[in-house]
């Protein structure tokens, strides 16, 4: 006997009259497939299940069936399925499994049917009846339970910033320099991926010696740093506004004035612009990203880079929810090409760039692991293309996939946040 569902809840999702936006975006495919070749899974596997329209028909199918009358009447003739165990399973494997919600296919679908939306949607329905993937969940409850998706405790944190503050101190012969922690009333309110503190923490150095230069006034929260939100991925709204308001909550208690989103593409998507939404509640405090306010520095005279500091011949890896959903392909353009002296575009780039294949919470679902690198080979063999030694990419996830697609098909080259090409490119006047 297979297996009971309560549906009640997932089915309350497609209910008419509850997200038109669903509902017009439900009925618009056409089933042309043109949005085909657009999908890095289809493009890898061939196979008709990773067509981006065949995703989104899994949720419209089980609206047609629920939701209309000839899907109620005759639903075989009508393609309208049943939300059972079968379904779910296919749905957790197609829409978490294989989709990053890069919106790629977005911009080839004729009629700009939203794909990424009706996953989202499809990934909550799954969260509804607590069928996200466990590896992905736990990502999130490290982020409920400790303020950062590594759950890293908050004394190894501050010991990893000390350490930075003290090698930023060596490196400038300043005793003033600093990294400051839980500092109040300061222009800005920095934030980080946990990869950061984890992994590369001279991605912490590099921005720190940037505000130095700039003579900012800034600081971190030792507690609520983590500008990721893997609830925009896992389809819970709950916990994504709960993670949200870590953030919202602290830059109030500290009193900064500006949220600067570190570089992370989902997170500074699911802050700025969804966050809001999550909390039902207007931002009263400015919010940029770390790419805007580095073009901002350079714009205003208040860093000076030597690009022919940075020499190797650089291409870029564009975030999709930092460009293709983020609109900001000039700003990274402004501020890479103000600091290195030899840049190369991929092909194809900016709006219309493939994902680097690690988003849509794929680096944190292990089970997948096998397809996120075959996927990836796209992202490797564009790179390669290029010629160049470096890839310079605005976000964490995506160096952590680019160095496995590195490692995997031996590219050679070296992957690099912004504000790493920047501080290698800085000119600071020591006293
Ligand atoms: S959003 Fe990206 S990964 Fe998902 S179906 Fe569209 S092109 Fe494929
Ligand atoms: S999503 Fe758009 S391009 Fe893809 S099958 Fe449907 S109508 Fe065609």
């Amino acid at each position: 006997m297979g297996r009971v569902l309560n549906i009640d809840k997932p089915l309350e999702i497609l209910r008419k009259g509850v997200d038109s936006k669903l509902e017009t975006n439900l009925n618009a495919c056409v089933k042309c497939s043109l949005c085909a070749e657009s999908c890095m899974y289809y493009l890898a596997h061939k196979e008709p299940q990773y067509i981006p329209g065949a995703k989104a028909e899994l949720v419209s199918s089980i609206n047609r069936r629920y939701n209309t009358l000839s899907g109620r009447i005759a639903p075989a003739l009508f393609n309208a399925r049943e939300l059972d165990g079968e379904m779910a399973d296919k749905m957790v494997d197609m829409l978490f499994g294989s989709c990053t919600m890069c919106g790629r296919c977005v911009k080839h679908c004729s009629i700009g049917v939203d794909i990424p939306y009706i996953v989202r949607k499809g990934r909550e329905m799954l969260a509804a009846m607590d069928m996200v993937p466990a590896t992905l969940q736990s990502t999130v409850d490290a982020a409920l339970n400790t303020g950062n998706n590594m759950a890293i405790p908050q004394e190894e944190f501050v010991d990893t910033i000390k350490w930075m503050e003290e090698d930023l101190i060596d490196e400038m012969g300043d005793q003033n320099a600093r990294i400051p922690l839980d500092e109040y009333d300061k222009e800005i309110f920095y934030t980080l991926n946990p990869r950061e503190p984890k992994f590369f923490p001279l991605s912490i150095s590099a921005i720190a010696k940037i505000f130095y230069a700039a003579g900012e006034s800034w600081t971190i929260s030792s507690k609520y740093y983590d500008v990721t939100n893997y609830g925009f991925f896992n389809g819970n709204n709950q916990q994504a506004a709960q993670i949200a308001g870590y953030l919202y909550d602290e830059i109030h208690k500290l009193r900064g004035k500006k949220l600067v989103l570190g570089e992370c593409g989902h997170g500074s998507r699911a802050t700025r612009w969804e966050g809001p939404g999550y909390l039902k509640t207007e931002f009263d405090f400015e919010t940029v990203t770390a790419v805007e306010l580095l073009g901002s520095y350079i714009r205003e005279g208040r860093i000076k880079l030597d690009k022919t500091l940075n020499n190797s011949k650089v291409t870029i890896h564009d975030p999709c929810n930092l460009v293709r959903n983020g609109g900001l392909y000039n700003q990274i353009r402004f501020v890479v090409k103000n600091a290195v002296s030899d840049f190369q575009e991929m092909n194809p780039y900016g709006e219309d760039n493939f994902c680097c294949g690690g988003g849509g919470g794929a680096l944190a679902m292990s089970e997948y692991n096998e397809r996120r690198i075959k996927i990836g080979e796209i992202k490797a063999t564009q790179i390669a293309r290029t010629g160049a030694k470096v890839v310079i990419t605005p976000c964490h996830n995506c160096v952590d996939q680019l160095q496995q697609l590195n490692h995997t098909y031996k590219l050679g080259v070296k992957i690099m946040t912004l504000a790493e090409i920047v501080a290698d490119a800085l000119v600071i006047n020591k006293q």
